[in-house]
């Protein structure tokens, strides 16, 4: 566990459960990140943990912002970045926002649909947008396909549109979905943007940029690629279509950047069997689906657990959180196994919870208070 927060939680005696994010971590992974891909413009996506001492950093790192609603494009703002680095991401967004973003300085803009496209040449005439293109999610934990974009001929003909409409045909973007650990994603994806330069070309429309989102997947149980597999292969697809013509790329990794700088601290309640003597214990955390750990859904996201037994006899756990809502159980498939000396008033630890946690959590169900942060 990084050592930073071990120290922090050793002598601090803070309230269970809590977020602890090492700010510095999120420096290097940043770093880490503008190394290995040099040639790419970096859009931290804001929703994966918009904590204002993460934001006042990346700001000083010169970082820009993929923003998904006029509130977290406020929040950049707030944090001092500049509106010239802020991109509205969020393919479905309201007009009174658009018009607040526009207002502010903002002139880049995602869409999918010609509704929104309308919508963003109405409120934010002559701005940049780009349009998402639906791509093969496979092999991510948490895919993204259905909701979000389209295919490449209706990418083409929306391109089109939009310089019609007056506003700034910019390029295109697509997610391979979150915690994906397939390489290759990247590449199909990217081949099906080469497809929309290529045939917007020969209608005389130069697209200018690719947004290649997110995706970039961090240790959580098992091991993943490491980021240089990525980068090359991100690198060759984009110099094996585009040689040294490269357009403008942009990456918006929310993941990457956040997630294994934060640990969560929390509280053994109860550990039992109910009287079903050949079940596997049930280990309940003052902490649940409710507190922050959303992306338990479905078992996608699996979170390696640091007790003060570990090294000692471990057996089958089922891991839940301590509300009254019966959906409220974080693992039951997922094979967990825990010390059998693990019992209620311990504390134990979440790692890698920097992502997708801290918001996720509800403001009062059963009355349990929101999960206190500390950036450090
Ligand atoms: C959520 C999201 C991201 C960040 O994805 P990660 O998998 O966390 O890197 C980037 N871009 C868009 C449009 C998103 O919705």
């Amino acid at each position: 566990m990084n050592s930073k927060i071990s120290r922090f939680l050793a002598k601090s005696k803070v309230v269970t459960p809590c977020l602890v994010v090492d700010v510095d971590r999120v420096e290097e992974n940043y770093r880490q990140l503008c190394q290995s891909i040099p040639q790419a413009a970096i859009y931290y996506a804001v929703k994966a943990n918009p904590a204002l001492p993460i934001l006042q950093r990346l700001v000083a790192l010169g970082a820009h912002f993929d923003a998904a609603s006029w509130e977290e494009i406020e929040l950049c703002l707030e944090a001092g970045a500049d509106s010239s680095k802020i991109s509205f991401g969020n393919t479905v967004k309201k007009a009174s926002s658009i018009r607040h973003a526009f207002m502010a300085g903002i002139d880049m803009y995602a869409f999918d649909s010609l509704e929104e496209l309308e919508k963003i040449a109405r409120n934010a005439p002559a701005s940049k947008v780009y349009c998402r293109l639906t791509v093969e999610n496979k092999g991510a934990d948490w895919p993204l396909t259905d909701k979000f974009g389209t295919t490449t001929e209706h990418a083409i003909e929306l391109l089109l549109k939009a310089q019609e409409m007056g506003l700034d045909a910019y390029g295109v973007s697509f997610h391979v979905g979150s915690q994906q650990i397939n390489p290759q994603t990247y590449a199909a994806a990217i081949t099906k943007v080469a497809t929309v330069f290529t045939e917007l070309a020969a209608q005389g429309l130069t697209l200018r940029m690719i947004n290649i989102g997110g995706g970039l997947p961090i240790c959580y149980r098992e091991d993943v690629p490491d980021i240089e597999q990525f980068s090359d292969v991100i690198q060759q697809a984009m110099a094996h279509h585009f040689g040294k013509n490269l357009p403008h790329i942009i990456m918006e990794p929310g993941r990457f950047i956040v997630g294994n700088a934060g640990v969560i601290s929390t509280e053994v309640v109860l550990v039992s069997n109910r009287g079903k003597v050949n079940d596997p214990r049930w280990v309940y955390l003052d902490i649940g689906r409710f507190r922050g750990l959303a992306e338990t859904e479905g078992e996608a996201i699996r979170y390696a657990i640091r007790t003060p037994h570990d090294g000692s006899i471990t057996a089958p756990v089922i891991l839940a959180g301590p509300s009254c809502d019966g959906v409220d159980i974080l693992y039951q498939k997922a094979d967990y196994h825990l010390p059998l000396q693990l019992m209620a008033g311990n504390r134990i630890e979440l790692l890698s919870t920097g992502a997708y946690v801290s918001t996720y959590c509800s403001t009062r169900f059963n009355g349990f208070k929101p999960l206190e942060e500390y950036y450090i």
